[in-house]
């Protein structure tokens, strides 16, 4: 079993064998990612399950699970987009991953960047407009803001900056967005923020727009893929994963 063989996109699956060395798919990987890839569907279809909790712990390759098919898609529903550095800014924010902590954010987003950073010798599409970003209350608000208005298409961020932006930073635009990832929810409950991430998962219901940005596109996700990723799964990430997620697909470890 390899990734090309699941049919992740040859440039991602070489871009991540010479920068992060990784090969196979590990055993989470190997299950969790062909469903995850089949959240591109056209208008039409009507899939019954669509979200996705992974159980899986730190070192399984969780990370990549959720990363891999969010780029794999970007590729193939941007693929015949004009290049187009406005771009960046009018789509505004695709996906969301939120993780408990600063740290793992800070994580997160190098292996992102390592990612979509496809070696410019490709000319990849994918390069020249999508902006990979977190928000975590590291720097001042002000720069936050700054940064979340020029466009930060894929944001990696912790809980309650997220929210204060939701609530206070105008053009921070996430009506087009198609993937929002609750990361260690087993830490995110323990860490305090169940009420945090019922605030945003009803401003981000309120906000949802539903259309198509790019009509000349021929596949975009029909709606938003929840994806919720537990090492555990207690009573109160069951829960969570009850509002949070529709009707989801489990995949054990
Ligand atoms: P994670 O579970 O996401 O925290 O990943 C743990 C570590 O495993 C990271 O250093 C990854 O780069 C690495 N890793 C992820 N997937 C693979 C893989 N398929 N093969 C080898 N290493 C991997």
């Amino acid at each position: 079993y390899s990734f090309k063989s699941m049919g992740l996109n040859s440039d991602l699956v070489e871009n991540i064998k010479n920068k992060l060395g990784v090969e196979k798919p590990t055993n989470i990987q190997r299950r969790a990612i062909p469903i995850l890839m089949s959240s591109i569907s056209n208008n039409e279809s009507k899939e019954e399950n669509f979200d996705v909790v992974v159980q899986a712990e730190t070192g399984s390759g969780k990370t990549l699970t959720y990363l891999f098919p969010i780029i794999h898609q970007l590729i193939s529903i941007t693929a015949d987009i004009q290049d187009n550095k406005i771009l960046s800014r009018s789509i505004g924010t695709l996906a969301i991953i939120l993780t408990p902590t600063r740290e793992l954010a800070i994580q997160i987003l190098s292996v992102l960047e390592a990612l979509i950073n496809i070696p410019s010798s490709k000319q990849h599409h994918l390069a020249h407009w999508i902006v990979a970003g977190s928000v975590i209350g590291g720097e001042k608000r002000q720069s936050e803001k700054a940064r979340l208005r020029k466009g930060i298409n894929i944001l990696v961020c912790t809980p309650g900056r997220l929210l204060d932006h939701l609530q206070n930073t105008k053009s921070f635009l996430v009506e087009n967005l198609c993937w929002l990832i609750l990361d260690e929810a087993d830490r995110l409950l323990e860490l305090g923020f169940e009420e945090t991430l019922q605030s945003i998962l009803k401003i981000l219901e309120e906000k949802k727009n539903g259309s198509q940005p790019f009509p000349s596109t021929k596949f975009w996700p029909n709606r938003r893929q929840t994806v919720l990723c537990s090492a555990t799964l207690k009573d109160e990430v069951k829960r969570l994963a009850g509002y949070a997620l529709s009707n989801p697909i489990f995949i054990g470890g």
